[in-house]
């Protein structure tokens, strides 16, 4: 893997947002394709196997590049196989039920590659930071949490977490561009920067959910988010040799040789 995943107690201010991961820009300007084309054909394997299914969580601040890095990463997917839901502030219907009814709706189905861009951890991020809910009940949702991805896996589904860590002066860099250029206006939201005022609880809340649900069977991984041609390669390889090792197959036909003989006579 070109990141390991999270283990043990994490520490957001040691890891670098800068980082480089070894790659060079024009190396990996070319190798992108490649990566996006590995993704796209094993996902095509997958839809047709129809027994398991992959799901890719992304989390990070506003303008980390979520959706550039979703767009990315699934470039040359069949849209059919794969389910990108957005999750955003729960509806009344949704705060009627627990935390996950929504997010166990959306969990893709088999032969599906299902993408959260945010997900249930804005119920121990946002909810935890802006006091929505005491913490008697936001502090257990990381043991249900765990609870709840061990029951997908079990069930076959592979879970992916992705952090996507920028530096609080890219974000004002990204979030300034949103203001300055016209066709980023439309994603101005003058909330992110209330959100912004409260950077270092975001990034302890972040620590204990990357340290407290980081599984084997939920891996957690931490990618360096301040340029974008690392963050979007990064996020690719890992989906690419993710779905290489579920080594997804075609079904293969099953025709006893009198039923060919009858199919082929007509
Ligand atoms: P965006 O990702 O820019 O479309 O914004 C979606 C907003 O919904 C973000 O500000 C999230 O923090 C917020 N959000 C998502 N899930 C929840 C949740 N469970 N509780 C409160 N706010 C949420
Ligand atoms: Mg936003």
């Amino acid at each position: 893997m070109i990141i390991s995943p999270c283990q043990g107690r994490i520490d957001l201010s040691k890891l670098d947002t800068n980082a480089k991961l070894g790659l060079d820009k024009d190396t990996v300007e070319k190798q992108m394709l490649d990566a996006q084309q590995r993704v796209a054909s094993l996902q095509h394997k997958l839809w047709a196997e129809n027994k398991r299914a992959l799901l890719c969580v992304f989390q990070g601040m506003d303008a980390s590049g979520k959706d550039g890095t979703v767009r990315d990463a699934f470039f040359l997917t069949n849209p059919d196989g794969v389910k990108v839901t957005s999750f955003k502030v729960p509806s009344a219907e949704e705060l009627d039920h627990d935390f996950l009814w929504r997010i166990h709706k959306a969990v893709p189905a088999r032969g599906e590659i299902g993408v959260f861009n945010r997900s249930h951890y804005e119920d121990v991020l946002v909810v935890r930071v802006e006091n929505i809910v005491p913490e008697s009940v936001w502090r257990p949702r990381y043991a249900q949490i765990n609870a709840f991805e061990q029951l997908l896996a079990a069930n076959g589904v592979t879970i992916l977490k992705f952090f996507l860590h920028m530096s609080r002066d890219e974000q004002r860099k990204q979030l300034l561009e949103r203001i300055h250029e016209p066709d980023k206006n439309w994603k101005f939201n003058a909330d992110d920067f209330e959100k912004r005022k409260k950077w270092d609880d975001y990034m302890r809340a972040y620590e204990d959910a990357l340290s407290e649900t980081s599984t084997e069977h939920a891996p957690w991984f931490v990618i360096p988010a301040d340029r974008r041609w690392v963050r979007n390669y990064a996020v690719a390889m890992i989906i690419a040799e993710t779905l290489e090792r579920l080594d997804p197959e075609y079904p293969r036909l099953k025709l006893s040789e009198l039923e060919m003989e009858r199919l082929l006579s007509q």
